[in-house]
Parts: structure tokens; sequence; C-alpha cells
């Protein structure tokens, strides 16, 4: 599911930042190495050629302070981006044509603006800022090539020589090949970066969840194992009273609700030692598609919402892993009874099963339910977190804490209003030999 668009928004403001403060160094580095090179060769503080680099510094000085302005106002940063990025190739069009065109030693800008636009923009639009480049070479050097531009010549550059025809066009190809090939490696390495910090951060948020719940485990265990046995005793002892007594109408009522609402304690001490310590299970190896498949057609006749539902599933085929079945069930049983619940009407819950990298499988429970706030959903995994009127909050914790035992990692990831998707990280295992 895609990160919520304030918090890509964000992040993508704070690198503009970036791309501003460093855009007036390096420039300012680049240019006024050049000038000192000059002033080296020139006699004049005020050649022509120092004139412009003058210029183009405090150009660049002067746009900054405009995107600075801007920044403030403009709402969306990904076209602001684009802008400064389009912006940039234009900039390095002029520092290549006023350092020589076709020798200037600066044609490799081309290739820092892409690969910094790969930080800033998608694949597709890192392609075209490529593209923008490839033209703008090509444009200039061959508007050079017949003589209807002169690019400036610095003093001491190698303009003075003459101008190479035959070989014109090939350095026009290798720098546009140079350009596209840095635009797909950049591309490519900037979505490798997107997903390594993503998958870092689901794993330093289970481990901030599994020793929160190890610490509230403890305690849970512990207070559990009191109030369990005084419960059974109460209600022995309502139910000795009962039998005992003459029989009273009101008083029987009264007896009948006091004893149901010491089950219902019970049951509720009883999960909630299941998420403190969950039992410890019958290992077995499984077909993951087999057991799904199994709960879901429990589901689809068990389940209320089975008929304002439809559910779709798309697994891959043998997928083994180790664990109790009975716990796999309860597990994906409660992922799927949140999913439905999460549905007001009628609504979709799609299932994928598909093998990973490193001998992992992920399975997918997506629903297009209601969602869950950012704010509240680093809660959803503890234990009695609920937002329904007859909820335990009891279900996903202990679903946690048995995945857990297994070394298994449950994430989600949710957008309100547009649903949730839970995500199952399994070991595989080798498929069971035949017996005989
Ligand atoms: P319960 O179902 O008893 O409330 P759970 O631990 O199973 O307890 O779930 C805790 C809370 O997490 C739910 O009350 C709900 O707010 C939220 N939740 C869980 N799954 C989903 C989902 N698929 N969509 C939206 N909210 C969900």
């Amino acid at each position: 599911m895609d990160k919520p668009l304030e918090k890509i928004d964000s992040e993508l403001h704070s690198k503009l930042k970036l791309l501003m403060f460093s855009r007036v160094l390096f420039t300012s580095f680049l240019l006024g190495s050049t000038i000192i090179f000059q002033l080296g060769t020139s006699d004049s503080f005020l050649a022509v050629s120092l004139l412009v680099l003058y210029g183009m510094i405090g150009g660049i000085f002067l746009l900054s302070c405009i995107y600075i302005i801007l920044l403030a106002f403009i709402r969306d940063s990904l076209v602001f981006a684009y802008i400064q990025v389009a912006v940039d190739t234009g900039i390095v069009s002029l520092i290549v044509f006023v350092t020589g065109g076709y020798t200037s030693v600066f044609s490799f800008l081309y290739l820092v603006v892409i690969i910094y636009s790969s930080i800033l923009l998608p694949r597709w639009g890192v392609l075209a800022i490529a593209a923008i480049c490839s033209i703008q070479y090509g444009v200039m050097i061959d508007l050079e090539y017949f003589e209807i531009i002169t690019p400036m010549v610095l003093e001491g550059s190698l303009s003075a020589i003459s101008f190479p025809g035959k070989s014109v066009l090939f350095k026009v190809m290798v720098t546009i090949v140079a350009c596209c090939a840095v635009a797909i490696l950049s591309g490519f390495l900037a979505e490798q970066t997107v997903k390594t910090k993503k998958e870092l951060q689901l794993l330093e948020d289970q481990v901030k969840r599994v020793e929160k719940m190890a610490y509230m485990g403890e305690m849970a265990a512990g207070m559990a194992h009191e109030i369990k046995n005084p419960l059974a005793s109460l209600a022995g002892s309502i139910q000795l009273l009962r039998e005992d007594i003459q029989y009273d109408p009101y008083h029987d009522k009264l007896m009948q609700i006091a004893l149901r609402e010491t089950d219902r304690l019970s049951e509720l001490v009883g999960n909630f030692l299941l998420f403190a310590r969950p039992q410890a299970g019958k290992i077995e190896t499984i077909d993951l598609r087999e057991s799904i498949r199994e709960v879901l057609e429990l589901f689809g006749k068990n389940s209320e919402c089975s008929s304002r539902i439809s559910i779709s599933a798309n697994m891959a085929a043998g997928v083994w892993i180790e664990i109790d079945p009975v716990h796999f069930h309860q597990v994906f049983w409660n992922i799927l009874l949140n999913a439905a619940e999460a549905i007001e009407q009628e609504g979709r819950i799609d299932i994928r099963l598909y093998e990973s990298r490193n001998n992992t499988a992920i399975l997918e429970i997506e629903d297009n339910g209601c969602g869950v706030p950012e704010e509240t959903l680093k809660m959803i995994f503890d234990p009695f977190f609920t937002t329904k009127a007859t909820g335990t909050g009891l279900g996903l914790s202990i679903a946690h804490s048995i995945l857990e035992t297994y070394g298994y990692l449950l994430s989600v990831e949710s957008t309100v209003s547009r649903g949730t998707v839970f995500t199952l990280k399994v070991n595989r295992a080798a498929p069971p030999q035949p017996v005989g």
C-alpha cells in the first residue's frame, strides 16, 4: 500500500531544501574555481568571459532566493521538483555554452542532474529529464557545428584548436547514451534504496512491538493467573448456591447473570493468557495454499459477511511452511474477520501468496474497507485496543504473539477510506517426504 501523501510530500520538501543548498554550494565552487583559473590567464578582472561567470553565479544565487520564497507557497512539492530539475538542465546547458560548447569540460554536469533527479522524481520522470538533457546538448552542439551559434571561448580552453567535425556525432551519441544509462541505473538504485528503507522501517516497528509485548505479556500473565483461580471458585460457589437454595425466579435470574458474566470474564482471561504465553503448538509442515483454501471455505460458509464481500485469491503453488495448523487457522481467520468487519457494506478482500527472496514467502490480505488512521495504526497490535463496540482487542495481539513464537513477521499498512493490507512474511520449508 502507498505511503500517505502528506508523508511523501514532507520528505520531498526536505530533499528540495537540501538540493537548493547543494546547488548554491556546488555551482559556486565550480564556477568560482573556473574564475580563479581564468584570472591566472586573463589580464583584467573584467574580461567578458569573467563577467559572464560572475553573472552566472549571481543568477544562481538569485534563482535560489526565488526558490526559497516559492517553497513557502507551493503546495505540490513534486511539481516544484520537476520545475527545479528542468531549470537545472537549462543552467547546465548555459554553463556548457559559456565554457566552450563542444569543448567544455562541464558536459558531465548533465549526469549530475540526472543522478539527483532520481532521488526526487519517479522513474519515468528521471527518463524524461535524461531525454531533455540529451535534446539540449544535441541541439546545442549541432547549432555550433553548423555555425548558427558560437559558444564563448574561455582563455586557455581547447576551443582554440579547430572544431573536429567528424567526431561531433560520436560525442553527442556518447553523451546521450551516458545520460540514458545513468538515468536507468540511478532510477533503479533509487527504487532499491526506497524498498530497503521500507523493509528496515517494518523490521524496526516489529522489534519495538515485540519488546513492548514481551513486557506487557509478563505482567499480564501473572495477573491473568491470579484472576483465573478466584473466578473459578466464584462460578463454582454460585452454581452450588443455585442448586441448594429454594427456587425463586428473581434470584435465579440474578445468578444466571452472575454465571454468564464469570464465563465471559474467564474466556477473556483465557484469551489474554493466549496472548501473553501462546501455547506451544504441534508443528507440522503445511501447504500454505491448501490451508488458506480450507479457511476461506469455512469463512464463506460461516461468516455473515461472506454474502456482501467478494474474496479473490491469487496464490502460488508449492509454498510449504512449518507451523501448527491450528495456529495458522487462528491467525488467518482473525485477519480475515477483521478485514470483513472493516468493510461496511459491499467490498473486496484480495489474498495474494507469492515467493520472495531468501527462501521466504509473502502472504498479503488486502481489504478495501474503512482503513486505520496513521496515529492508531501503531496501536492495533496492542492487547485491548479495539474500535468495535463488542470487540475485545485481543485478536491481533494474539495473532502477533503466536507468529512471534515461529519468528514470522506480521506487518500492516493502511490508508483511511482506501483499505488495509496485512503482510505475513514466513520462512519456506521443504515439502514433506512421502512416507514409505
Ligand atoms: P477486535 O477485532 O476485537 O477489535 P483486534 O485485535 O482483532 O481486536 O483488532 C484491533 C483493532 O484493529 C480493531 O478494533 C480495528 O480498529 C483495527 N483493525 C484490525 N484490522 C483491521 C482492518 N482490516 N481494517 C481496519 N481496521 C482494522
